[in-house]
């Protein structure tokens, strides 16, 4: 018979509900999960662990390729002039640096990333991590006759990630923004085959909104100074969302940030992708814009939210126990366990992981991690 192991905390959290503490985690050696138990059931071997046993948590949005970049933009700019600075900042990346970020979010409890590539610097770090990680390949361009060209550089880059495909990896390739991707672009993404899941920036400034409405705002100054021809571009008198989502009707898009969505926008999501997951990346809206986004009417709207962490460009650390601690802060009536599903089994169902990651049902590997006052950190 294989060795056991059991753990016993202060509390239980099994993906959806907090358990009472008198139950016991047990796993086998290979980390996979067999049973909730309660401790008189339990037998010999409980290791005691003071804080709340969990399943790994799941980044669903992270850039770490931008790890580098930590402390380099100020704080409080807005959206386009922080995008103007990582463009003209963005230099070298480091190796060193992408794996210290991401033994840093393996310590804190981090299992799986969804994590966006505009290049292969993040290709080697992947190739022996123990986190699962989904690459989203990222490709941006504003100019509709260019769409060809960037489409099959950004196909290059696929190519690279999709030699790691297996146990631990899994890529697809996503528009940037409506800000920066033509809707010839669009268009050509979205008959891409067994491309999934669709991942965004989706209305994280309040300029989004505004170039759709009415071509005006602070989008127009960044195209200038970058030189970007915005001539094609035809606004459409409303949010940035109806323009663009219905290219990917009814697969699963993962919208993150979310920061100026509206009721409408929520509303013709549900319609048109009922399987789109709201990634939320609270301390990144706080960092660049000093706001976050609505989520009583995500909750209120019965919307499947999920927790990512963005980049150290934007954020002073990738856990995401701090973005919950981030969340609990300004909406302290949001239960713990539902905030806990988010960053759970939300995060494992929006990358497609969910029958190995996300909750502790018989059969998984999702990890097991601590939470206390001070933090989480893994256990297992
Ligand atoms: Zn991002």
């Amino acid at each position: 018979m294989t060795q056991q192991l059991k753990f016993k905390g202060t509390a239980l959290f099994d993906g959806q509900k907090i358990l009472s503490g008198d139950k016991v985690l047990i796993l086998s050696e290979d980390r996979t999960i067999m049973d909730i138990v309660s401790a008189d059931l339990a037998g010999e071997g409980v290791q005691e662990v003071d804080g709340i046993l969990s399943p790994g948590f799941v980044n669903t949005h992270c850039h770490l390729e931008l790890s580098h970049m930590k402390g380099i933009i100020p704080e409080g700019t807005g959206l386009p002039a922080f995008l103007t600075q990582v463009m003209e900042k963005r230099g070298q990346q480091d190796d060193a640096v992408i794996k210290t970020a991401e033994e840093a979010m393996w310590e804190s409890g981090i299992s799986a990333v969804g994590d966006i590539c505009n290049g292969t610097a993040t290709l080697a770090p992947k190739q022996h991590s123990p986190i699962y990680y989904h690459s989203f390949v990222e490709t941006m361009g504003f100019v509709p006759v260019a769409a060809q060209s960037r489409l099959d550089y950004s196909l290059s880059v696929l190519e690279q990630f999709r030699r790691l495909n297996g146990d631990m990896h899994s890529c697809s390739v996503v528009p940037h923004a409506p800000y920066s991707v033509s809707k010839a672009l669009f268009s050509l993404l979205s008959v891409i085959p067994d491309n999934t899941p669709i991942s965004i920036h989706n209305q994280e400034t309040a300029a989004e909104n505004q170039l759709y409405a009415d071509k005006t705002g602070a989008f127009l100054d960044f195209y200038q100074h970058f030189g970007m021809d915005a001539s094609a571009f035809v606004p459409t008198g409303g949010t940035s969302l109806p323009a663009w989502l219905p290219y990917f009707k009814h697969l699963p898009v993962i919208l993150v940030h979310n920061t100026f969505s509206t009721k409408e926008d929520v509303v013709f999501t549900k319609q048109h992708a009922p399987d789109a997951y709201w990634c939320l990346c609270p301390q990144a809206n706080l960092y660049i814009e000093k706001r976050l986004p609505d989520i009583s009417l995500l909750r209120s709207e019965g919307c499947a939210i999920t927790l990512g962490t963005d980049s150290l460009a934007s954020n002073h650390q990738l856990s995401i126990w701090e973005e919950i601690q981030a969340i609990r802060g300004h909406y302290p009536e949001i239960p713990l366990e539902e905030i806990l599903q988010w960053a759970t089994l939300n995060g494992a169902k929006a990358l497609g992981i969910s029958a190995r990651y996300g909750s502790f049902e018989k059969g998984k590997q999702p990890g097991v991690i601590v939470i206390t006052d001070k933090g989480s950190r893994r256990i297992y």
